[in-house]
C-alpha cells in the first residue's frame, strides 16, 4: 500500500506511467488512446489520502484497458473503424470495480478489430509490435495490453480471451496472462465477440498480482446472467497439497510445435519432477477437433453479435448512401476489417438452414466431447501443462495473407475456451534469439485460485507487488 502509506504519490506513479506510454507509443503502437486526464484522477486520490479517507487496494495504481471495454473515458473502438467516434454511455462492471479500488486507467490498448485475430495485425490502427523485437508481432488479440505490461508501462492490464487472446500475447511477451473460468468475471460492458466463450482476464508481471485482481473483480453480476456465483473468495474446502500431479498432453508434442518451445516444456517438466511434483502423460486425441469446432461456433456467435453494427446506433456511418439498405451495406463494408467480414460470412453460412446440421450442430457435439475429455484428464491430475502457441513471435506480415496459418496459432488455446476452463500463461524462458516463451497451466473449472497460487509458488513469489500487502493464499485479505 505504498500510495496509501504516502511513500509514493499517485500523481508520481501516474506521471511516470504516462511518460513511458508516450515514449513507447511511437515505436510499438500500444495504445489507441492515452488518457492524459489520468493525472487529475491521481491528484484526487492523493487528496483523499491526505485527508485521511480510506482508499482501495489499488489506490493510484495505473493500468491499461483493452479497447473493447466500455467506459466513459475516451472512445471505445475495439480497434475497428466502424466504432470510430463511439463514446460509451455505460461502464463495464469490471472497470467500475477496478476504479472503485482506486486503479487509474492511463490508456486504451490496441487489439485485432473486435478481438478477431492472434497477432494484433487486424487493427484499424495498425499493428502493435512485439516487446522484444520491433519486426515481430505482439500476439493477439490483446497485443497492446501484453506489451504495455511487458515494457513496464503499467503493472497490469485487462484483456479478453475468447480463444487465447490473453494467453497468446502474454506468452510471446514474457508476462503472466490469466483466462479465468468462464463466467468468473462479469462481461457486462465488454464488447461481445463470442458470448459462449468470451472471458475477461488480466496481464501482470507477477503471478500473485492476479490473485489481488481476481479478488477485486470476480463475482456474480446481475447485469451478466452468465456470471457464476462467487467461488473465488471461498477458502478451499480441503488442504491444498503443494505437491501436484501435472498432466502433460502427448498429442501436443509434435512437429507443429517449435523445437525451442518443446524443449522449454521439457525443462519445466524436469524442474517440476525435481521439486517433487508428479508428471502424468496423457493422450487427449479429441482435442485435435477443437480448432475446427471453435472456428465454426465462434464465427456463428460473431455473426450474430456483430449484426448490431449498422451505421445507425454506434460510431461510424458511411456517407455514401441514399437509402437505408445502402446505409447498412456501405457502413458495414467500409467499417469492418476483412477478418471481421470473413467471420460474419462463415458464421451466417454455418447457421444457415441447409448447413446447420453439417457444421454448427456437429461442432456443438465436438464441444461436448472436448468437455468430457478434460473431465477425464482431471480425474488423473490437478493441472495440465502445455505450450501456449506453436511458435515464438513471428515476423509482422508473415501470416496476414493466410488466415488458416493464423488460426493454427490457436490450436492449443481454444480447447479451454470451448470447455470453459481456466488457463494461465506463465513465462518459461527465452529462445536463443531472445524471444519470450510461455507455457500454459490449465485446471478444472473454478480452480483459478489454485492455479494462480501454484504459479506463484513455482516462481518463488512470496508477496504481491501491486500494493505490497497481499497474502497470496488470501488468508488475510477477506473483504
Ligand atoms: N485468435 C483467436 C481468434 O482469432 C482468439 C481471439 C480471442 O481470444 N479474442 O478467434
Amino acid at each position: 500500500m505504498k500510495v496509501a502509506n504516502q511513500e509514493i504519490s499517485a500523481v508520481n506513479l501516474v506521471k511516470e506511467a504516462l511518460e513511458k506510454a508516450h515514449k513507447y507509443q511511437k515505436d510499438y503502437n500500444i495504445f489507441t488512446w492515452i488518457n492524459d486526464e489520468a493525472l487529475a484522477r491521481a491528484a484526487e486520490i492523493d487528496q483523499k489520502i491526505a485527508a485521511g479517507e480510506t482508499v482501495g487496494k489499488l489506490a493510484g495504481v495505473p493500468y491499461a484497458l483493452k479497447d473493447n471495454f466500455l467506459s466513459k473515458d475516451g472512445e471505445t473502438t475495439a480497434s475497428a473503424h466502424i466504432l470510430e467516434g463511439f463514446s460509451s454511455p455505460v461502464t463495464a462492471t469490471v472497470v467500475e470495480k477496478l476504479e472503485a479500488a482506486g486503479a487509474i486507467m492511463i490508456g486504451r490498448t490496441n487489439l485485432d478489430a473486435f478481438a478477431h485475430g492472434s497477432s494484433t495485425e487486424n487493427s484499424y490502427y495498425g499493428s502493435t509490435k512485439n516487446s522484444k523485437d520491433l519486426t515481430r508481432v505482439a500476439g493477439g488479440s490483446s497485443g497492446g495490453s501484453a506489451v504495455a505490461v511487458a515494457l513496464d508501462i503499467v503493472q497490469f492490464a485487462t484483456g479478453t480471451d475468447t480463444g487465447g487472446s490473453i494467453r497468446l500475447p502474454a506468452s510471446i511477451n514474457g508476462v503472466y496472462g490469466l483466462k479465468p473460468t468462464y463466467g468468473t468475471i462479469s462481461r457486462y460492458g465488454v464488447i461481445a465477440m463470442a458470448s459462449s466463450t468470451d472471458c475477461i482476464g488480466f496481464f501482470t508481471q507477477q503471478a500473485s498480482d492476479l490473485n489481488l485482481l481476481m479478488r477485486i473483480t470476480a463475482g456474480q453480476d446481475r447485469k451478466d446472467l452468465t456470471t457464476l456465483p462467487d467461488f473465488y473468495h471461498e477458502k478451499p474446502a480441503e488442504f491444498d497439497d503443494p505437491v501436484k500431479k501435472i498432466g502433460v498432453i502427448r498429442d501436443f508434442d509434435n512437429d507443429a510445435v517449435d523445437p525451442e518451445i518443446r524443449s522449454a516444456l521439457r525443462e519445466k517438466i524436469e524442474e517440476l519432477k525435481n521439486t517433487g511434483h508428479e508428471i502424468i502423460e496423457l493422450d487427449m486425441p479429441v482435442l485435435k477437433y477443437a480448432l475446427a469446432a471453435y472456428y465454426v461456433i465462434v464465427p456463428a456467435e460473431i455473426a450474430s453479435n456483430l449484426s448490431r453494427h449498422d451505421g445507425v446506433r454506434y460510431g461510424f456511418r458511411s456517407e455514401k448512401s441514399s437509402t437505408l439498405p445502402e446505409l447498412y451495406k456501405n457502413t458495414r463494408n467500409e467499417g469492418f476489417m476483412p477478418e471481421n467480414k470473413r467471420r460474419i460470412m462463415i458464421g451466417n453460412f454455418v447457421l444457415s438452414s441447409g448447413f446447420y446440421d453439417a457444421y454448427y450442430l456437429k461442432a456443438a457435439k465436438a464441444r461436448t466431447l472436448i468437455i468430457d475429455e478434460y473431465n477425464k484428464a482431471f480425474e488423473k491430475c490437478d493441472f495440465l501443462l502445455t505450450p501456449v502457441g506453436p511458435s515464438p513471435a513471428f515476423k509482422l506480415g508473415s501470416k496476414t495473407n493466410d488466415p488458416v496459418a493464423m488460426y493454427l496459432e490457436d490450436a492449443m488455446t481454444v480447447p479451454l475456451n470451448l470447455a470453459g476452463l481456466p488457463g494461465l500463461a506463465i513465462p518459461a524462458g527465452k529462445t536463443k534469439t531472445g524471444l519470450d516463451i510461455g507455457l500454459q497451466l490449465v485446471g478444472p473449472r473454478r480452480s483459478d485460485r489454485r492455479i494462480i497460487n501454484f504459479a506463484a509458488q513455482l516462481a518463488g513469489e512470496a508477496s504481491n507487488t501491486i500494493n505490497d500487502s497481499l497474502d497470496i493464499n488470501g488468508e488475510s485479505e477477506e473483504e
